[in-house]
Parts: C-alpha cells; structure tokens; sequence
C-alpha cells in the first residue's frame, strides 16, 4: 500500500491534481507532485480527465509512461462543483462540466476504473478543509470564504465540515443583500453573489489597457493607484464581503474566516479592504466592535492548491472524521 494520497480539484476549465505526502518525519503532509490538464465536459468526460491526470501523476512519479495509479496511491479524493452527495460519492447539477440532474456516480465509475478507493467532495468545502490544514488550525472552528465565478462559504467546526442535512450549510451567495440589485441565476435578487462574485466584478469592471490581471485584480491594482471609479467600485465589493463575513461570524462564531476562491488571488489588499469596511461597519456599535472581526480575517495565500490538499486529506479519513493538521512544503506551479 502506498503511503501517497491523489486530490483533484475539478473545475470548468482545468483539472488540477497532486500527489500528498502524509508520512513525513513529522507526520505532516506535503505536496510532492502536481498535473493540471483542461476538463473534459460531460460524466464521461469528467471520468476520462480525472483517470488521465491520475496515471500522469503516477507516470511523473515513477518516471514510467504506464504506471498504474493503484500502484502509486492508497486512495483519491476529488473536489468538484455541484451539489455532491458526499456520502455515496455522486454529484448532480454541474452545469459548468455539462452534468445535469441524471448525475454521475464519480466515486463509483473512478474508482472502478483505476481500482482505487475514490471519496468526492464539493470544491468549496474540500478548499476549507484545505485552507484549515495549510494554516495548521487543527480542531478549530473556521470558515473559508470562496469568492469565485459564485460566492459560497465551507464550514469547518471543531475540525468537522458542517455540510448539513441537505449539503446547503454556507450556500450563503444566494442571500439576497440588494432587493434592488440584479438578477440572480438562482431566480433571486440581489444575492450576494450577484454582487460580490468574480463574476460581479468581471460585469462592471474590464481590465484596463494593456493590463493582463483578471477584472477582480485589475479592480484592486486601479484602485490602489487612484482611480476613483475603481476605489468606489472596490468598496462596494469589500463593503459585502464584509457583511458575509459578519453574518458567518453572528450564525456559527468561527475563529477565522479565509478568503479564498479566483478573487482572493489579489491577496493582502483583499484582506485589507474587507478588514477596513468591517471596521467601518462597527463603528457606531460596541457590540460588533467588541467582536474584533477584523482581526479575525485571513487570505489563502496565492496558487495554494488547498481544494487538491484538501480533497487529498479526505482521501485518507472518511467523510464527516476529522481533519489532520498537516503542512504544504513545496508549493508546485500553478502558472503551467
Ligand atoms: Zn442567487
């Protein structure tokens, strides 16, 4: 039996898998190799990527093209979008990889494939469990804020992910926050995400001439450079942000929220706009302000592959066990 572990972040574009080192010296795990291919759409295309970046990834650690993965692995762990039924390792309702309400039994039809043992996850709460291990929480309570293409939070209480009976715990992008903002795919208004998401930003914001930052890091770099149609628009953002931060903070009381998810690739100004708008927003109340939340905010750091990481740790305890606190040493290249 191998002592590594597989964990894959599936996305809409790209598939991103790494080989976890758990059996360090001090029982910590690492990061030893890293694939990343683009996604195959549709269940039959979702299987075919995932089995081909796990006989890449054993092909890279064996320095042999036909390398089995059942050879190199003990067991694979997947985060992937949609609504995950964790427990039988099914997903259904991934419009972005062209699965729908038939579904696709992934852990199963993988697992068969590769003879593995296969555990699936949503990405969301695979990255918490991810953002929780690299920052060496241990049975903490956390949240792990992804601000992506959607907003949605995972929640990770005394070690534990909170996924709730119907998987919706931290489905917070679709509280609404503006009853006069835009319309939300879900059939809402004003869902937090249809203001605050990426794809918020990415609808009132275009990167500037000649810049090749994505629009959330092009917002925060004109506005760090004082453009006030940027500093206004950056506000807003930071403004909701905050209010999901206060309401994840008020409903479950965690440590710690982290940011996470494409727009948090922008980094510490994020935090720092988030962190001043929660301040602003405790101004006229001793009792925010005695929360001290703003201390209580942190950012993945950049390229951290923490939805691989954490879809890799639950490969090795199964769903709803808790997490071990193990430490990324080598941070593999994510620019590829
Ligand atoms: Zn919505």
């Amino acid at each position: 039996m191998s002592h590594l572990l597989a964990g894959l972040d599936i996305g809409g574009s790209k598939v991103l898998a790494v080989a976890v080192d758990i059996t360090g010296p001090d029982g910590r795990a690492r990061v030893v190799e890293s694939v990343r291919l683009s996604t195959g759409l549709g269940p039959e295309g979702v299987v075919d990527t995932a089995a081909r970046a796990l006989r890449a990834l054993a092909a890279q650690l064996s320095g042999d093209a036909e390398a089995r993965p059942d050879d190199w692995f003990s067991g694979v762990g997947i985060g992937i979008p949609g609504l995950v039924d964790a427990e039988n390792g099914k997903i259904t309702h991934a419009v972005n990889l062209g699965v729908g309400p038939g579904g696709l039994a992934l852990a199963d039809r993988l697992g068969r494939r590769l003879n593995l043992p296969v555990v699936v996850e949503n990405d969301v709460n695979a990255a918490a469990l991810g953002a929780a291990a690299h920052l060496r929480l241990g049975r903490v309570d956390m949240a792990y804020l992804s601000i992506g293409t959607g907003i949605a939070a995972g929640i990770v209480l005394d070690g534990e992910l909170r996924r709730g009976p119907h998987s919706a715990a931290g489905e917070i992008g679709h509280i609404p926050v503006d009853p006069t903002g835009p319309l939300c795919g879900c059939g809402q208004r004003g869902c937090l995400e249809s203001v605050a998401s990426g794809s918020a930003i990415a609808a009132r914001w275009t990167s500037r001439e000649g810049s090749d930052l994505p629009p959330g890091q092009d917002l925060f770099a004109a506005a760090e450079a004082g453009d006030p149609t940027a500093t206004s628009l950056r506000d807003e953002v930071a403004g909701y942000l905050a209010a999901a931060t206060r309401l994840l903070a008020l409903t479950v009381d965690v440590d710690l929220v982290v940011l996470g998810g494409g727009v948090a690739e922008v980094g510490e100004p994020l935090r720092h706009a988030v962190a001043n708008a929660l301040e602003a927003q405790a101004t006229g109340s001793e009792f925010l302000r005695g929360l001290d939340l703003s201390a209580r905010l942190s950012v993945v750091p950049r390229d951290q592959p923490v939805a691989a990481i954490g879809a890799a740790l639950l490969a090795r305890t199964p769903p709803g066990s808790s997490i071990p606190e193990p430490e990324t040493v080598l941070q593999p290249d994510l620019t590829a």
